[in-house]
This record gives structure tokens, sequence and C-alpha cells, in this order.
């Protein structure tokens, strides 16, 4: 099926939530995010979601180095997609691990969903507003100019209030539509 609509959901991972980078807002939009899955899924849209991974030498990163908190260590629990979040994604969501921010596999995988054609509509939300989510929409808006892209403002939370806002103004700036 071409021309369909997707669902990103962004590193709900427990690390994200109230793990070792947790933050009370991150904790506070768990229901919506699982809400708006259920709402796509039975709107027959597809659903990615993104799982930041690291491995053991994570602090040797460059990443690391700049952020020394380790996070999102593969196959420990802080990796793991908020339970919630997993049982409103069920078994037909595409799982993405990606070693950094935005996911350079991402169009590629989306275009592949699709047909082969550029998709109708992407909706990003999850976390981390100011990282992870304005890193994939930017990403994926210069693979696919023409898709309509929008961004859920109570379905995203940022490493403080203040970047949150600030990503979704960037986001703005650049034709996401902040709903
Ligand atoms: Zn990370």
């Amino acid at each position: 099926m071409s021309q369909r609509k997707f669902l990103i959901v962004v590193d709900m991972q427990n690390d994200f939530i109230d793990g070792s980078l947790g933050t009370k807002e991150a904790q506070a939009i768990v229901p919506a995010v699982a809400a708006r899955i259920r709402e796509c899924r039975e709107a027959s849209w597809a659903v990615i979601a993104t799982l930041d991974t690291h491995e053991e030498n994570y602090l040797d990163t460059r990443e690391g180095r700049f952020l020394p908190v380790r996070h999102c260590i593969r196959n420990t629990e802080g990796w793991r997609i908020r339970e919630e979040i997993r049982e409103a994604l069920g078994d037909s969501a595409v799982l993405v691990e990606k070693p950094t921010f935005g996911s350079v596999r991402l169009p590629a995988i989306l275009r592949e969903m699709n047909g082969g054609e550029d998709p109708a509509a992407i909706e990003l939300i999850g976390l981390c507003t100011d990282i992870c989510v304005v890193s994939n929409a930017l990403l994926l808006k210069a693979a696919f100019p023409e898709t309509d892209f929008s961004v859920r403002r109570d379905c995203c939370a940022g490493v403080t209030p203040d970047k949150h806002e600030a990503a979704l103004e960037t986001m703005r700036s650049c034709q996401v539509s902040v709903l």
C-alpha cells in the first residue's frame, strides 16, 4: 500500500522516562503517547518505534564524552521500551535501533514499507523533543520534502521544558506542524 501515513515513536525507553536520563515531563506523556499509538493503529497508520541503542563502550563514544551518563545500553532494563508503550505498539510495530540521535536508516525503511513511494504523512512523538525528535524530524523532512509533517506537543518532552518549547519552535520554522 502506498501513500501511507506513518507514526514515528521516538525512544520511549525506560532510561529516558524514569531511568538515568528520566524527567517528570517524560513520565507525564506516557499515557498520551500510548493513546496516540492506539489511535493511529486503528486508523491503519504504519507505526515505527525507535530505540536509542548503545553498547558497553558508551562512555568512550563521542556522545558519551559529551553526555557521560550511561543510558540505553543494549538489553538492559533502561534500554527497553516502556511497558505501557510496548502494549500499545503490539506486534505490528517496526522497531528500529539507532546508535545516535537521528537514524539515517529511517528514510529507506519508510520508503520500502511504502512500496517505494514517499509517505503521505509522518507524525513524530516521543523523547526527547530537543534531541532525537527534532533530529529525526529534520532528517526525514530532508528525505521527503513533499510529505506532510507533524509533531504532537503533548506527546513529546524535552530535556527541560524550555528546550522542549525551543525545539517545537525550530520544527515549526522548518514547516513541521505542531499539533
Ligand atoms: Zn543516547
